[in-house]
């Protein structure tokens, strides 16, 4: 007995760990590593200190430089590629007051690239875009706008969620609530139709005519969430209000109670500026030519700070690769992040990535992108390669059971066409995959809101994440096998009959914010 134990006890030693017993070694050396405070101080500094990351803006700049410094301080390679131009703006104050029928600072901020009201800003009344008979009728009406600021969203009959009616109303009033609000949802829809013009013609339009700015509420169905996009103007003003303000101003006109009121919205146009991707690497010791990517947008919409949109998915990239630097230092393949830029205008940082490097995305092990929300990973999908089933399994496997038990997996799946960075792989044929989080109510309170903001994150869901990233990370890496590319047989169209056709590659844009 003594005898046989210190052979096993020899052999263990001479001949390196079982392979299960490393993964197992190197799972334990992962989870512990992990840093909630590391997540803490990386979101305070991307989101509080940097702030929203709209593409062509000196924050998104800034965010780039960050990033870097940051894989610096923890000895990985880092570096800023460009790959186009942007329009460049940058946000000044809002500052929105109603003056008269009485004084009240109003909740709202001008869109992206709204253009500049200078420091004194612009005061004025306010007038409803007008329920005319048809386009005739709009143009002879135009005039009317001339001067004043134009309400141009239709007023919702109530400022509370659904959730909230279902939880309190009789069954009968919330149907009664929702019945009227339907109609009216369609008659606003009529009326903006009837003017002939698409959202920014009719921008346009009313700038021409002279008013003095459109004022906007684009609410998203939760309490004081408000999605922020940009401006279709390139004169005047376009402000966001909240649901409760606009509703305000609106019954207001109507009542004949003229309101009159001051917008200060302050930007600088910037010219052209060059648009990045930030990546940052660990070198493999025995195929550095393959490539194993963990990878999540950087930039932002800037209506708040870009929390959950995509700074979670940032940090968790982050915190993954630091946690790797000092517990795999040495991969087999390499390591690559890309914090990509300008996917919300189209995916364009990752898809020229792809453009840009063929042999990269040829020797691609598995890419692993996290952008929906600040939640704990619940689903992953093969995204349609016939053999994703066995190497994710695989990797999944290793897992520690309180983060696999709650993710569901599709295999083959159907292979994603947009969505997120994930997608510019996948439509080259390379394995990219999507860590999909669960809600948290992201697409009601967080995804392109004014209520982004870092009080969203849920930092034990985050960590979660980043423990999750790196342990597939590390099992990619160390596979014995390349991942095959075979594509499943898509379902056809139940309607045509015609076969499942794979996402085309799609070019970047490179040279954007100018028509
Ligand atoms: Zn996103």
């Amino acid at each position: 007995m003594k005898k046989t134990f210190f052979l096993l006890a020899f052999c263990a030693v001479s001949f390196g760990l079982t392979a299960q017993s490393k993964d197992s070694l190197m799972v334990a050396s992962i989870v512990k590593e992990a840093s909630r405070q590391q997540l803490i101080t990386l979101a305070h500094e991307l989101t509080d200190v940097v702030g929203p990351r709209l593409v062509g803006t000196p924050q998104m700049k800034k965010a780039h430089d960050w990033a870097v410094s940051k894989y610096s301080s923890w000895n990985i390679a880092a570096r800023n590629e460009k790959w186009g131009e942007w329009r460049g703006w940058e946000r000044g104050v809002s500052h929105i007051d109603m003056i008269h029928p009485r004084v009240q600072t109003l909740e709202g901020r001008q869109l992206a690239w709204s253009p500049s009201t200078g420091s004194k800003g612009v005061t004025a009344d306010v007038i409803i875009i007008a329920d005319l008979q048809d386009s005739v009728k709009f143009q002879q009406w135009l005039p009317n706008v001339k001067g004043k600021f134009v309400l141009i969203s239709m007023s919702q009959p109530t400022g509370r969620p659904d959730y909230n009616w279902e939880e309190f109303a009789t069954k009968e009033s919330f149907e009664k609530m929702k019945a009227a609000r339907t109609s009216e949802t369609e008659a606003w829809a009529k009326r903006l139709r009837k003017t002939g013009l698409g959202t920014k013609p009719l921008a346009l339009a009313l700038e021409n005519a002279g008013a003095a700015g459109i004022i906007v509420s684009n609410w998203s169905r939760g309490f004081g969430a408000n999605k922020i996009f940009g401006a279709s103007t390139s004169k005047i003003p376009t402000v966001d209000l909240s649901l409760e303000d606009y509703g305000m101003l609106y019954r207001l006109v109507e009542s004949g109670n003229k309101p009159r009121i001051t917008v200060r919205a302050e930007s600088k146009e910037l010219g052209m500026t060059p648009a990045f991707n930030t990546l940052a690497e660990i070198k493999g010791n025995q195929l550095p030519d393959e490539y194993v990517m963990l990878s999540a947008h950087f930039d932002s919409w800037d209506g708040a700070t870009g929390a959950t949109d995509n700074g979670t998915g940032t940090i968790v990239m982050m915190e993954a690769m630091r946690i790797l630097k000092q517990v795999y230092p040495n991969p087999k393949r390499t390591i690559l992040v890309g914090h990509w830029g300008s996917e919300e205008q189209g995916l364009n940082g990752s898809r020229a990535f792809v453009e840009d490097n063929p042999q990269i995305v040829k020797n691609l092990q598995a890419l692993f992108n996290q952008d929906n929300g600040t939640g704990r990973v619940v689903n992953i999908s093969g995204q349609g390669f016939l053999h994703a089933y066995d190497f994710i399994g695989r990797w999944l496997a290793k897992v520690p059971a309180n983060i696999r038990d709650q993710i569901e997996t599709r295999f083959p799946g159907t292979p994603g066409g947009g969505g997120s960075d994930f997608a510019s792989f996948v439509a080259a044929g390379a394995p990219g995959f999507s860590l999909s989080s669960n809600s948290w109510s992201y697409g009601t309170y967080t995804w392109h809101t004014n209520r982004d903001t870092y009080d969203k994150i849920v930092f034990d869901d985050v960590q979660n994440n980043a423990i999750l990233t790196a342990i597939l990370v590390y099992m990619a890496c160390e596979d014995t096998e390349k991942t095959p590319r075979d594509k499943a047989i898509l379902p056809g169209s139940s309607r045509t009959g015609e076969p499942g056709k794979w996402p085309v590659e799609r070019k970047a844009t490179r040279k954007g914010g100018v028509d």
